[in-house]
């Protein structure tokens, strides 16, 4: 399970802290220094991983905190608050648009679950009372289509295609302009990926979301590349202003250093988080819950 090495070690840190009753400034650093090589064993970005044992430092070491009557327990609250802070806050979520419908445009290399992501999605997000429409913009592999239309299918979600012989950009405006007549108030377009970010594949998602102006830009990324993720993520923010991040496969064996180094380096929220191939295996991201769990 992800974060199961983290959480193991800064559980164990912790509890020798809570053993102590008073603290002083030395057993503060001496756990924060544990915490950093926990954090650096989760391939967490190393600069990120500076700026929070700073950040948490500061808030530990004050005369408040180590002269209380419970140290321990506010130095993990500290740590607590902080990772959740990291991974970005308060929950995200898809803000419907003032006038509908709401267009999300799902972005990333392939095979990070882009296509998958975005049936989950629709089925995320039908659940909450919307009616959405898939959108197969990924024209240079036949198969993605196919796919799409496979898991719509599975979904009983309607799926806009006009074959591989249209420009991606035309087919995502006449998706919106059927999403309206039609009364779907959820446009999801699933985009082309390539193996590696290349000019061509951006400057297309450019045109796109400069056709249809979507409301939300969602890069899907592979929890289990770890920091090429958070590389890859920094790429596309810089092209396209993505309005958050899919991060996919944190069931598998995943260290979680990507889930926690996101949203610092390039400062868009994970919005979701995929937990299997399952079309209902899509989570709205609760970095306070996953804090919880890496603290036990
Ligand atoms: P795309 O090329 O980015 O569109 O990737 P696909 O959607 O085709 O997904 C690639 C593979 O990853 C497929 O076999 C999916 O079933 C799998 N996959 C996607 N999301 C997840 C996830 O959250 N967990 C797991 N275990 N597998 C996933």
């Amino acid at each position: 399970m992800v974060f199961s090495g983290l959480a193991e070690r800064l559980q164990e840190t912790f509890k020798k802290l809570k053993g102590k009753g008073r603290l002083t400034e030395e057993d503060v650093d001496q756990a924060l220094k544990e915490v950093r090589r926990a954090l650096i064993g989760a391939d967490v970005n190393f600069k990120v991983v500076k700026d929070f044992i700073a950040r948490v430092r500061e808030r530990a070491v004050g005369s408040d905190v180590l002269q209380s009557l419970t140290p321990a327990q506010q130095v993990i609250k500290i740590v607590h608050d902080e990772l959740a802070m990291l991974m970005g806050g308060t929950q995200s979520k898809i803000e419907p648009a003032p006038a509908p419908p709401t267009v999300v445009m799902m972005v990333g290399l392939h095979g990070a679950g882009k296509t998958t992501s975005t049936a989950k999605l629709a089925n995320h997000l039908r659940r909450q009372g919307r009616r959405p429409l898939l959108v197969a913009c990924d024209i240079y592999r036949p198969a993605a289509i196919k796919q799409l239309q496979v898991l719509g299918g599975q979904l009983d979600v309607p799926v806009f295609s006009m074959g591989d012989s249209v420009a991606p950009p035309d087919i995502a405006r006449a998706a919106v302009e059927k999403a309206r007549r039609d009364g779907n108030d959820l446009v999801i377009i699933d985009t082309a990926g390539r193996l590696h970010i290349d000019d061509e594949l951006m400057t297309e998602l450019q045109n796109i979301a400069q056709t249809v102006k979507p409301n939300e830009i969602l890069l899907v990324v592979d929890a289990m590349t770890g920091q090429d993720a958070v590389n890859v993520a920094k790429t596309f923010n810089e092209r396209l202003s993505l309005t958050g991040v899919v991060l996919t496969k944190l069931d598998g064996d995943t260290r979680g250093g990507a889930a926690l180094s996101v949203k610092a380096v390039t400062g868009c929220p994970i919005k979701f988080v995929g937990m299997g191939e399952k079309l209902d295996a899509l989570e709205a991201f609760h970095p306070d819950r996953m804090a919880d769990r890496i603290l036990g």
